[in-house]
């Protein structure tokens, strides 16, 4: 067995790159009939201030409502959608789609928390991206304060310098920044200081063992620190229990998004998480 498998080994291999390759281009046409049929949907992740129990946040994570296959999650098509440059239009339904959801939120009467959507690489380099989600708010009738966008610091790291105007421009439109996974990517303290953004987010990956690890306390601690010395709050994502939240409570951090207070929800279950906190905390 082990012979033959050494003389197809190239063989085996092709064919398995075939059939990688022939698995994009299906997910890439049924992208493309996606975005003609409107099959994205948002979910919503709560972000808790842990110091008032008030829900600030809300984070829209697209799904992709498959008709073959359910409801299919980010990981397995942004990065098809990245490379095909399908993003761009998939960005400009998410971004829309959180924007209808937050005036509708508005109108419900419901207390104001930021709706937060994230952007991608190549979003981030379109030169016209605030003008067109300027244009995009207007239509929904949606305030720039009701909105946070989300860059991961490996992106703004890949041209800091283009990043430092982009970002410029959307917060002086009074849209809220901040940055993704931070901690992950290779950014310069130096262009940290320069980048306008509002919060960094600690990576899910530090926190996981943030309470057995002394390497990852020491990084989500001092990034708090240095968070707070240059004027910016602190969202640490994945929070799944207790020790978690202790830990990072007891070091300042601002706002906690994880499993422990909810995942994501639907539209609907989220209107109802906010209905029920609105009420706890009249
Ligand atoms: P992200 O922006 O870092 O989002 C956080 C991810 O962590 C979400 O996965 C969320 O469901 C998951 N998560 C949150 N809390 C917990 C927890 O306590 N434990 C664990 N194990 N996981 C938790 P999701 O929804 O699968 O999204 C994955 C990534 O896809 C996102 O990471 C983001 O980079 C990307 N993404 C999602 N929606 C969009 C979008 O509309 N546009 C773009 N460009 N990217 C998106
Ligand atoms: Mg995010
Ligand atoms: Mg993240
Ligand atoms: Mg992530």
């Amino acid at each position: 067995h082990a012979k033959a498998a050494g003389r197809n080994t190239y063989q085996m291999f092709t064919s398995e790159m075939h059939t990688a390759a022939r698995q994009r281009l299906a997910i890439e046409n049924s992208l493309r009939s996606a975005v003609a049929n409107d099959q994205f949907v948002l979910h919503y992740q709560p972000q808790v201030e842990p110091a008032s129990g008030r829900l600030v946040g809300l984070e829209a994570l697209v799904r992709w409502q498959n008709p073959d296959d359910g409801l299919v999650f980010p990981d397995r098509f942004i990065p098809v959608a990245e490379e095909t440059g399908l993003i761009l239009e998939i960005g400009r339904h998410v971004f829309e789609k959180a924007c209808q959801q937050a005036v509708r939120w508005r109108e419900a009467g419901l207390p104001p928390v930021k709706i937060a959507v994230n952007l991608s690489a190549r979003q981030l380099r379109q030169p016209d991206l605030p003008e067109m989600l300027s244009e995009i708010m207007k239509n929904c009738g949606a305030d720039p304060g009701m909105i946070e966008l989300e860059v991961t610091e490996s992106m703004t790291m890949e041209r800091p310098v283009e990043s430092v105007r982009i970002l410029g421009a959307l917060k002086a439109m009074g849209i809220g920044l901040a940055i993704d996974d931070f901690g992950t990517g290779y950014s310069s303290l130096s262009y940290l200081k320069l980048f306008p953004v509002d919060k960094l987010k600690i990576d899910r990956s530090f926190v996981k063992d943030i309470e057995v690890d002394p390497d990852d306390a020491a990084i989500a601690s001092a990034t708090i620190a240095m968070a707070h010395t240059l004027g910016k709050k602190v969202v640490a994502e994945g929070v799944e229990t207790e020790a978690q939240l202790e830990f990072l409570v007891r070091h300042g951090c601002d706002i906690i998004q994880g499993y422990l207070f909810s995942k994501p929800l639907s539209a609907e279950d989220a209107e109802l998480y906010q209905a029920k906190l609105a009420e706890r905390t009249v």
